[in-house]
């Protein structure tokens, strides 16, 4: 019970993962849908796939794999991030979301040897990634599903020797003024200097941060600018950025989402931002937003089903 009630609690306090699939991320549009993979293997089985995966505790003993997209998918043969390494801790771990791919893996611990080499940054605080066995979670993000999602907490670690209880009682810090149109006073050359590194490193596909972020990023980049077309402006992400992989190589089954629109994307974070500070009127004719259906495990890909069975 304790364990839910701290779990309902970071959630609202981290509502930032809501929805994380922009192909094109014009501003305050409705997110488009994300990537459909329907199962020819589960078509009946109409059991609510968050309550299934969210009660799974380990990993399955399968080949890594992932299968299906971010926001509608799972994970075979997940490894689990260690909690404490030399470079990175693992926050919250009563939420058991420290679980991903091999690649996943393997960028965190590199981005948080990088990390390391900042003043004032010890390494990376890491949040939440996927579930042993991906799928949809009882609480907290519609993506984070096939174990190539990662949430990087913003506070630079001064320590990396946090207890379990610390770890769950220390909070991020927020980058942001101005409801996301700015960066605050505790955003530095650091953050931009990892979330470069990030976005440079091939393995990663894009990430999501708040927009008055990404046009400061936009402002002070200096040399080569190719790396900000992976940083997209995104609803929430002030507390932590969000990295995600892209599709293993030669990973049948997984989803890659379509690549950003070409060039920096400085203008579309610009437009979000005077969005922000001076909100559009209201489109009447907009369509009433849809009910969101709970995923049901015939939405899921056929292979998440063997993953969910297998020991
Ligand atoms: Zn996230």
């Amino acid at each position: 019970m304790v364990r839910f009630i701290a779990a309902v609690t970071i959630a609202l306090a981290l509502a930032a993962c809501q929805a994380e699939e922009p192909a094109a991320s014009t501003p305050p549009a409705p997110p488009p849908q994300p990537t459909t993979t329907i199962s020819s293997q589960n078509v009946s089985d109409l059991r609510i796939a968050k309550r299934l995966f969210g009660a799974t505790p380990v990993a399955s003993s399968q080949p890594a794999q992932s299968f299906g997209g971010y926001a509608r998918g799972c994970q075979a043969g997940a490894q689990q991030l260690a909690e404490t390494g030399p470079t990175w801790q693992a926050m919250r771990l009563s939420r058991n979301r420290n679980w991903a791919q091999p690649e996943t893996i393997g960028f965190v611990q590199d981005l948080s040897r990088f990390a390391a080499t900042q003043p004032g940054w010890e390494g990376l605080y890491i949040g939440d990634m996927s579930q042993p066995r991906g799928g949809p979670m009882l609480t907290g993000h519609r993506s984070h599903q096939t174990g190539l999602d990662i949430d990087v907490w913003m506070l630079p670690p001064d320590r990396l020797d946090l207890s379990v209880p610390e770890r769950e009682a220390l909070s991020s810090i927020s980058m942001r003024r101005e409801r996301g149109a700015f960066t605050n006073d505790s955003w530095t050359p650091q953050h931009e200097a990892i979330i470069r590194a990030a976005a440079s490193d091939p393995r990663v596909a894009r990430i999501f941060i708040f927009p008055g972020a990404k046009v400061a990023m936009c402002n002070s980049a200096t040399g080569d600018r190719a790396w900000l077309n992976k940083v997209r402006p995104w609803w929430g992400h002030h507390y932590h950025f969000h990295v995600r992989m892209n599709c293993p190589e030669g990973a049948a089954g997984c989803t890659n989402q379509a690549p950003p629109p070409a060039g920096d994307g400085c203008a579309d974070a610009q437009q979000w931002v005077n969005n922000i500070l001076n909100p559009p009127p209201p489109n009447p004719n907009a369509p009433p937003p849809a009910p969101r259906a709970e995923l049901t495990m015939a939405n899921l890909p056929g292979q998440c089903l063997d993953v969910l069975n297998a020991q």
